[in-house]
């Protein structure tokens, strides 16, 4: 358990109408109290509000403040905790700060607080995650899956999974204490029941990972078709602003436009790309091969073609030039004002379906909430729920995922009917997997790397 006492900004750099300065840590009080001209903070309540000034040694008053207190337990970190809000000018904000450490404090590491706050038990491993991602959030989608996180969504779920199994590991363990008798603790059928369930609910959490990942991390989306397809009108047209600069002349989009598109709650990066054409200059190539590259990123790409100029052969030859495995399609017809007789099945091939055939015209915005409609039907899928627990978080999604392929090797353990100790071992790793999640079992390089990545004052 920590001994010091730790001091930061806790609000952003920068002037501002208030800066909150917050010290936690066993002395924390008693080192506001050595500065702070008020009633004496130690003698107070926890959970109250303070007046008073603050001066330094020389007795000059740096600020007039309000001091918050919270009395251990019961705060952020679980330690004393006191917050000063003074005014927000970075000059006192530094003095406050330099006078606290030299009154004993030390400068908090990013993240520091809330470590101290896991270290305590006040929250999870993954709780924590989430405080850190609630602050990045910048949709009301991503604000919802770290709110629930933090309240503790995925831990129950995990916890949940972990006590089944430890329930179990410990009838197996007690087979391996009797060594060389034959005794059964643990009902094989039942075990094996147990552990299908568990794999079930592991796919199910698996499985939402995509939705998350998504709603925490945007999804990528690319726009590709040829010179003059429709492009950049397009992409005003989602955005409803002329950003991208329309053109008569081929090729003119020559380098990629990233633009945000947020469709129910869901961060669109949409990337304007280079025009797909047979390379005749050097400039057009380097075109190309960023198109390529681009949809090689993305999760979504949307081909666009003109109605009027794109023979059934060229879609065709672009598609399968384009497509890749990852990214999931779909085909814009552009310009339906001038033909609006075109039909799908003119084009149809083997690269995609009638689902995935959005007429549009672009210039006129017709049909362009349909094709908003489909992209965000494209991660979100009618399987996940957004009520669900949903995994959105890298390390929980592998250590799941390593969880859930021990769990396999018990199955298969169990039908070729292995020893005991290679079953209980498989058993072992997956509740050390799921207890990494939550931080049941953790290094200091795990916590070093979560929480190093924490903005100072967090
Ligand atoms: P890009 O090269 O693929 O980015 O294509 P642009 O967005 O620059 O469009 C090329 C030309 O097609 C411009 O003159 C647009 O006004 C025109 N255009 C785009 N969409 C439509 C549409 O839906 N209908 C019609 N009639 N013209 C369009």
């Amino acid at each position: 358990m920590p001994t010091d006492t730790i001091v930061a900004l806790a609000t952003p750099p920068g002037i501002g109408a208030i800066g909150v300065i917050r010290l936690s840590g066993p002395q924390a009080i008693q080192i506001v109290d050595a500065v702070f001209y008020g009633k004496k903070l130690d003698k107070q309540a926890s959970h109250t509000i303070h007046f008073g000034t603050i001066r330094d040694e020389q007795d000059h008053i740096l600020d007039e403040v309000l001091a918050s207190l919270f009395v251990e337990p019961r705060s952020y970190t679980g330690e004393n905790v006191v917050e000063i809000s003074c005014h927000g000018s970075n000059y006192i904000i530094q003095e406050l700060i330099r006078l606290f450490i030299r009154k004993g404090a030390r400068l908090a590491q990013p993240g520091e607080f809330t470590l101290r706050a896991f270290l305590n038990g006040q929250m999870d491993l993954s709780q924590a995650e989430a405080v850190a991602d609630l602050i990045a959030s910048s949709s009301e989608a991503a604000q919802q899956v770290a709110i629930k996180q933090l309240r503790g969504g995925i831990s129950s779920e995990i916890k949940k999974l972990r006590q089944e199994l430890i329930d179990f590991a410990s009838l197996i363990e007690l087979e391996l204490d009797f060594g060389e008798e034959d005794v059964e603790f643990a009902n094989r059928d039942q075990l094996r029941d147990l552990v299908e369930k568990l794999i079930r609910l592991m796919h199910k959490l698996l499985d939402s990972f995509q939705l998350g990942n998504a709603i925490k991390e945007g999804v990528n989306t690319v726009i590709a078709g040829r010179p003059n397809a429709g492009k950049s009108t397009l992409l005003n047209a989602l955005l409803n602003e002329e950003r991208a600069i329309v053109s008569e002349i081929a090729g003119t989009t020559r380098d990629t436009i990233e633009e945000s598109l947020n469709i129910q709650g869901i961060q669109f990066r949409i990337i304007d790309t280079a025009g797909i054409r047979e390379a005749s200059d050097t400039i057009e190539a380097i075109g190309i091969q960023k198109t390529l590259e681009k949809v090689r990123q993305s999760a979504v790409l949307l081909y666009i073609f003109d109605v009027i100029k794109t023979q059934p052969a060229q879609l065709e030859a672009d598609l399968a030039q384009l497509l890749h495995p990852n990214t999931q399609l779909l085909v814009v017809a552009n310009k339906m004002d001038l033909n609006p007789y075109t039909e799908y099945q003119h084009y149809a091939n083997p690269h995609f379906s009638a689902e995935q055939w959005i007429p549009i015209s672009a210039a006129n915005e017709m049909n362009i909430e349909y094709l908003k409609e489909r992209l965000y039907q494209t991660v979100v899928s009618n399987e996940v729920s957004m009520d669900a627990a949903i995994v959105s978080n890298v390390r929980h999604y592998e250590a799941l995922q390593k969880a859930k392929e021990s769990l396999e090797a018990v199955i298969q353990g169990l039908s070729s009917a292995v020893t005991t100790d290679f079953i209980a071992m498989d058993i072992r790793h997956s509740l050390a997997y799921l207890g990494e999640i939550t931080g049941e079992i953790s290094t200091e390089d795990l916590l070093d790397n979560i929480f190093s990545r924490f903005c100072i004052g967090k």
